[in-house]
């Protein structure tokens, strides 16, 4: 992934530009009144990304899948 200053490039979001961890990022879903945004967090230092991707959620609550090892 490249980096141009603070900002992150698009073309692979991969790596942390704070922490230089490279394995990808978890992510989570912020909700406020513009509707629903994933956002990426690094599992290495925690810091976190809004990448302005909106999310249409299909269900109102979680449901629990399968369990993988
Ligand atoms: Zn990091």
């Amino acid at each position: 992934m490249e980096t141009t200053g603070k900002g992150v490039s698009m073309t692979e979001i991969r790596v942390c530009v704070v922490c230089d961890y490279q394995r990808g990022f978890h992510f989570s879903v912020k909700s406020d009144e513009n509707g629903h945004h994933l956002v990426l967090i690094c599992p290495s230092c925690g810091q976190s990304y809004r990448p302005g991707w909106q999310l249409t959620l299909a269900a109102e609550h979680l449901e629990k899948g399968a369990v993988y090892e």
